[in-house]
């Protein structure tokens, strides 16, 4: 602590503060109009000017010292500050402005003009007004400082100053992101978002029904509209992304699911081979006890005719963790069958079964926070961090300017992160195998790996570090196309400029060799000693707000919730006891179908498909070939907020609430659990997944004449917070997660007897499985090569604006608005050679069958391939990928598929 004065009260205060902070934590209020605690302080408006040991400063960016003598309000002062705010206000409609800055300024407005020369500027998200801007630059800091995005600009000087988007005629042009941050930060509504509430008639605090990140988000509804808003708990200024931002009102969208649906035929008990009449395949709108009915009848039926494992369940990452445990157990208890997956399978399967293997534990191993905030190194590998988890990549862009991390960036693409990074390392598609063991190799032959660590906590080392010894780097060289010098530069900094964290998503994992790509980055973590320590770890980046949730609650074929495995003698029989029903048979100890191969036998082995919240007629490779099997499905009950492709083939549809009509928990990326609150009721006739499943497991309980007797066995729960009562003692994971723990302070699992408060950081003493295992990892072909015919590799993959089958970014007119067709990206001398320009509509085709998009020529891409996205039915890259699987992890080879393309 330090003396100062203030106004002739000597007062101690913390050191190394500003004049304007020291002054707040007196209790002593400083005008000003620029300074705000998330944004450096630049001292612009000149506004908290104060006298400091005879000296005018500007308080906001000045440092307090020993002794200092500062006085706050003199005539003087305020004469100065007037003179000051209306240099600011001379320039804008003092008419519109807020009525704290009215206020601010109505002691010294002497002249008001509308001179003001700047240009209004629109986007579908938010809208710039001159009128209103007094240029304190608050947006300008706040875009370069905050989202590290310098899309705004002060162009000219003097008289003439104004604010712009640089050269740009529009502000996607400029790079801009539409987070909203911006507008956050505008003091005078200068720049506001369109969509605006009349009057607030609910609002609620909850979590993003997006991405992995998880952003806390607060809801407000006037009946009309709904808007969302970042929650501020930290230090630090949270953001959104467009999606969270601006991409809620799906939820209102008079397109949903309003009743339950079904066909004609099944009411008029006809089976779907019987159904020959055109009208019989009418979806007709039923109340909910007849839907219920027919769909208990018809899964009654096949279970009796054909067994449980004729039944699959398809769960859903959208979901929450109450209601994917629900589903699970649904398939289980009642029928017997590990019949259960989700969307998991197709994005992270081989990070689970990688990691398992290698550390004992499938998740991410650190936090986005501790990363970056303590990271020395980041190293992403097959990750679009700044489109598919934006906040996090925006965390990642602040530590490089703020903390000047070092940063490497592995992708075939050179996207937005890369920008940012210190050694961009532009691999071949495919080849993440060859990179990391030529940097296992350089680290060994160099001595920079961490033997401590590698002889304490590490096993099989000597037979990786022969393999590894021998690997041939030149080769390595050829495959990837990255060069010595850089290889080298990037294992030194990933060894020796520690903590590092490895970063990946799907870039890695969907290949046949997904499994290997992610245990040859374990093999380099745990040669460097990177993991278990603050900044550092095994990152995988979850997709879905809830795929966390949705593995660790069992959506999985085979393990129980937590992970427990179905093969396990023991775990079986305690959830045996913990379901059991009087007199039953029972639970299947087999591992079920995954969601590739449920789909695989629909015309086989599997006669009815439970789908809750997924898409499969969009997400899976070679839709086409998904399509005839769905058709061939005996009965399929969709559960959903809105129709889908899928949905096309369904018998049954019910209506499913969105998470803005929804209780329960969301687990995010970096396993921590937190509370959703609704908005307000489920809409139209629809019902929470919670109240469907809770309904429909009631009713199959009373016909099948099940008698519950084990402590978990009944279904009679009246809120989700019952749910996770039982999830603690099913998953030893979640074994002390409460409601009341969350809401206070969202715990990162495990929750436990050792850790009650949650383990942000996992493998700190131990690994899960006792040691880390090192294993030697082969380079593999692809399932397919390019060739003559089909000279170019496709990559596929998602874009800022859109996510997943676009089932809801689709139904938010804004996002639209900026992103409405399918579009592939392709290099400018491909272009060039097959006489294409920008904006063509082009057809790509490959040996599954063909599209049509638009081109967008752009240097990011490599030569000789082609990047395109599986949010538009009208253009799906899932007509051309293929089913080609990682054997362990059954995850498909959405990344490299060979095709053609011609100009249409
Ligand atoms: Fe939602 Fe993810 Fe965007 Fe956060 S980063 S607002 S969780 S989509």
């Amino acid at each position: 602590m330090i003396k100062i004065t203030i106004d002739g009260n000597q007062i101690n205060v913390r050191e190394n503060i500003t004049i304007f902070e020291a002054c707040l934590e007196a209790g002593i209020e400083i005008p000003t109009i620029c300074h705000d605690k998330y944004l450096p302080h630049i001292g612009r408006c000149k506004v908290c000017i104060v006298n400091a040991d005879n000296q005018y400063v500007t308080s906001c960016n000045t440092k307090i010292y020993d002794g200092m003598n500062l006085v706050t309000n003199t005539n003087e002062l305020n004469e100065i500050r007037n003179t000051n705010i209306q240099l600011m206000l001379e320039s804008v409609d003092f008419k519109k402005l807020p009525e704290n800055l009215k206020k601010l300024a109505v002691s010294s407005i002497k002249r008001v003009s509308t001179t003001n020369s700047q240009k209004t500027i629109n986007n579908p998200f938010f809208s710039f007004n001159p009128d209103l801007c007094f240029l304190c630059g608050k947006c300008v800091s706040a875009c370069s400082n905050l989202q590290g995005r310098f899309i705004w600009n002060f162009r000219n000087k003097g008289k003439k100053l104004g604010l712009s988007i640089g050269i740009y005629e529009s502000f996607e042009d400029a790079g801009c992101e539409f987070s909203g941050t911006c507008v956050d930060f505008c003091p005078t509504g200068a720049i506001s978002h369109n969509r605006r509430l009349s009057k607030i008639v609910s609002k609620c605090e909850t979590i993003c029904s997006y991405c992995g990140v998880g952003c806390q988000i607060e809801l407000f509804f006037d009946g009309e509209n709904i808007i969302s808003k970042p929650i501020q708990k930290s230090e630090k200024y949270s953001s959104l992304c467009v999606k969270g931002r601006y991409g809620n009102s799906y939820v209102l969208n008079s397109q949903r699911l309003k009743n339950p649906l079904v066909r004609k035929y099944l009411l008029e008990n006809l089976s779907k081979k019987e159904a020959t009449k055109d009208n019989d395949h009418e979806l007709v709108e039923v109340s909910w006890e007849k839907a219920l009915d027919i769909i208990s009848d018809n899964l009654i039926r096949v279970y009796e005719n054909y067994g449980g494992d004729a039944i699959s369940f398809m769960s859903s990452a959208k979901c929450t963790n109450e209601e994917n445990y629900l589903f699970q157990k649904l398939a289980r208890q009642i029928f017997k069958t590990n019949n259960v997956d989700h969307c998991a399978r197709l994005c992270h399967s081989s990070t689970v079964v990688g990691l398992i293997e290698t550390v004992g534990s499938g998740a991410m191993t650190n936090g986005m926070d501790d990363i970056a905030e303590n990271a020395k190194t980041v190293f992403i590998i097959g990750a679009n961090v700044t489109e598919q988890h934006p906040v996090f990549g925006v965390k990642i862009r602040r530590a490089v300017m703020e903390r000047k991390i070092n940063l490497i960036v592995a992708d075939p693409r050179f996207i937005d992160i890369a920008e940012f990074s210190d050694i961009y390392l532009n691999i071949k598609s495919g080849t993440d195998i060859y990179l990391i063991n030529a940097l296992c190799r350089i680290i060994l032959e160099n001595n920079w790996q961490d033997d401590t660590f590698i002889n304490e906590r590490c096993e099989n080392f000597e037979e990786f570090k022969e393999y590894i010894l021998r690997f041939d780097i030149d080769e390595a060289i050829d495959k990837t196309g990255i060069d010595y010098d850089t290889l080298f530069k990037s294992a030194k900094l990933i060894a020796t400029e520690k903590p590092t964290a490895a970063i990946w998503a799907m870039g890695v994992t969907q290949h046949i060799y997904g499994v290997d790509n992610v245990i040859a980055i374990s093999n380099l973590q745990l040669l460097t000693g990177n993991v278990g320590l603050k900044g550092g770890g095994l990152n995988p980046l979850r997709g879905q707000n809830n795929v966390q949730g949705a593995c660790d609650m069992g959506g999985l074929p085979d393990v129980f919730p937590g992970y427990q495995k179905v093969i396990d003698k023991d775990v079986v029989y305690k959830f045996q006891e913990f379901w059991k029903f009087e007199h039953d048979t029972q639970l299947s100890n087999t591992p079920g179908y995954t969601v590739t191969e449920m789909i695989d036998n629909l015309d086989k082995s599997v006669k009815a498909l439970y789908i809750m919240g997924e898409n499969p007629a969009m997400t899976e490779p070679d839709i086409q070939h998904v399509a005839e099997k769905l058709k061939m499905c005996e009965f399929l009950v969709i559960q959903d907020i809105f129709p889908t492709e899928t949905s096309k083939f369904a018998d049954v549809i019910l209506p499913a609430a969105t998470f803005a009509e929804k209780d329960g928990t969301f687990t995010n990326t970096e396993r921590r659990i937190q509370k959703l609150s609704p908005l307000f009721a489920p809409m139209y006739n629809s019902k929470t997944d919670f109240e469907i499943l809770t309904a429909l497991a009631n009713i199959l309980i009373s016909k099948m004449k099940l008698k519950p007797s084990g402590n978990f066995s009944s279904w009679n729960y009246s809120s989700y917070e019952d749910v996770m009562n039982e999830i603690n003692g099913a998953a030893p994971i979640y074994e002390k997660v409460n409601y009341e723990i969350i809401q206070k302070n969202n715990v990162c699992w495990p929750v436990n007897s050792k850790y009650p408060e949650g383990a942000p950081i996992l493998h700190q003493e131990s690994f899960s499985r006792g040691k880390g295992r090192f294993f030697a990892i082969y380079p593999q072909r692809p399932h397919e090569i390019v060739d003559e015919n089909f000279p170019l590799i496709l990559n596929t993959g998602r874009e800022l604006y859109h996510w997943h089958g676009g089932e809801l970014t689709r139904r938010v007119d804004e996002l639209s608005k900026i992103s409405d067709h399918p579009v592939v990206l392709i290099h400018s001398e491909d272009a060039k050679m097959y006489g294409i320009k920008d904006n063509s509509n082009v057809k790509i085709i490959s040996k599954r069958g063909e599209i049509i998009a638009k081109a967008f020529i752009t240097e990011r891409n490599q030569k000789g391939t082609i990047f395109g996205n599986f949010h538009f039915y009208e253009g799906n890259v899932n007509t051309l990928t293929a089913k080609a699987l990682d054997q362990k992890a059954k995850i498909p080879q959405y990344k490299i598929s060979a095709v053609k393309i011609q100009l249409v």
